[in-house]
């Protein structure tokens, strides 16, 4: 893998920041999540389970300037922008839809065919500044911790996305989350947070799975050998109602689809690739659900931010980290050697 490039300002380098016209709003970013997505396309390919997709062959090339967990300061405002100045901290909501089409226009932006995510199809948050094109995009956090808030733009939302498509279920019936990662950390303290009783998380590491405990987690499964279904059906004492897979890959999806009860759905979040071959008879006769949850659509951001800002979701750990860092770092996460999350800082001038 070549090192990331194009470090620097999103769009104008410190010599020239970029100017906001219209309802544009520029963003100085001072903390920047990394997401399991940037290492995605930071090597350039999808895991379609079937074939292996290039970013090219979806229009879309290096260098890329990543980066969807923006948080920062307002630098720049367009004329018509007039609900926030120069000086004002915000989160950066970064699921852009093309605004014209029926899911745009419905308010779910994070389902647009045309949609143009910063860090991805704009320039995002690893470089010095975002052009962000309109101020509905940005969120007030309030006196959250800037670290910790810039994951709640995709980890966070991703998180509360699947747990409340999850719902409703009781709080003393188990919810079996897979992954101990950033996301399904979020998921554990969002859970923790609604009042759920009965967490079982799933992981290949002993080590994420202690610091699931330290989240919230009632109870682990260690997914190595050949058994972890049984041990999934084991800790939960029966076959399971609810599983939210926020891995998601040919591994976690062989072992959580036969742990299901009757009438139990699994739903899929995770993007680390893969697939699932599904014995249609098993399917009807169990009469299962398979559903996914991508990140939030931007009404849902005012229950998670009343949620996030109520003082009851706990942190997740994570790790910041100097943007200069940012090679170390995903070398890291691809190795799967992240406690959580790590969120890259603005150096100090
Ligand atoms: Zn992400
Ligand atoms: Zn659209």
């Amino acid at each position: 893998m070549e090192g990331i490039r194009g470090i620097g300002s999103a769009a104008g380098g410190r010599g020239g920041d970029p100017q906001p016209v219209g309802s544009e709003v520029v963003v100085s970013v001072s903390h920047c999540g990394l997401c399991h997505s940037d290492l995605t396309l930071w090597k350039g390919i999808f895991d379609m389970g079937d074939r292996q997709v290039s970013i090219d062959s979806i229009g879309m090339k290096h260098p890329l300037t990543l980066g969807h967990e923006i948080l920062g300061t307002v630098t720049a405002a367009g004329p018509e922008v007039t609900d926030v100045k120069v000086g004002d901290v915000r989160l950066v909501y970064p699921w852009l839809g093309c605004g014209e089409c029926e899911s745009c226009r419905s308010g779910r932006e994070n389902l647009c065919m045309q949609g143009r995510p910063l860090g991805m199809r704009r320039p995002g948050g690893f470089g010095s500044h975002v052009v962000v094109p309109h101020s509905r995009y940005l969120i007030d956090a309030g006196d959250l911790d800037p670290a910790l808030a810039a994951t709640y733009a995709c980890s966070g939302l991703t998180a509360y996305s699947a747990i409340k498509k999850a719902m409703p279920v009781r709080p003393d019936e188990a919810i079996v989350v897979v992954g101990a990662g950033g996301l399904g950390l979020s998921g554990i303290v969002i859970l923790k947070a609604l009042g759920h009783q009965n967490i079982v998380v799933v992981d290949v590491s002993e080590e994420k799975l202690k610091i699931a405990t330290d989240a919230g987690a009632h109870k682990t499964v260690l997914s190595i050998g050949d058994d972890v279904t049984k041990k999934i059906v084991d800790a939960v004492g029966r076959p399971v109602g609810t599983i939210i897979d926020f891995v998601n890959n040919s591994q976690t999806a062989a072992f959580s689809f036969p742990a299901l009860a009757r009438g139990g759905r699994i739903i899929m979040v995770g993007m680390f690739g893969g697939q699932l071959t599904i014995p249609t008879m098993r399917m009807a006769q169990g009469a299962s659900a398979l559903s996914a949850a991508s990140p939030a659509r931007c009404r849902n951001c005012v229950t998670w931010w009343s949620l996030a800002k109520s003082g009851k979701l706990d942190a997740i750990p994570y790790e910041a980290v100097p943007k200069s860092s940012i090679n170390d770092a995903m070398t890291r996460l691809s190795k799967g050697a992240v406690k959580g999350r790590i969120v890259l800082q603005e150096e100090p001038a």
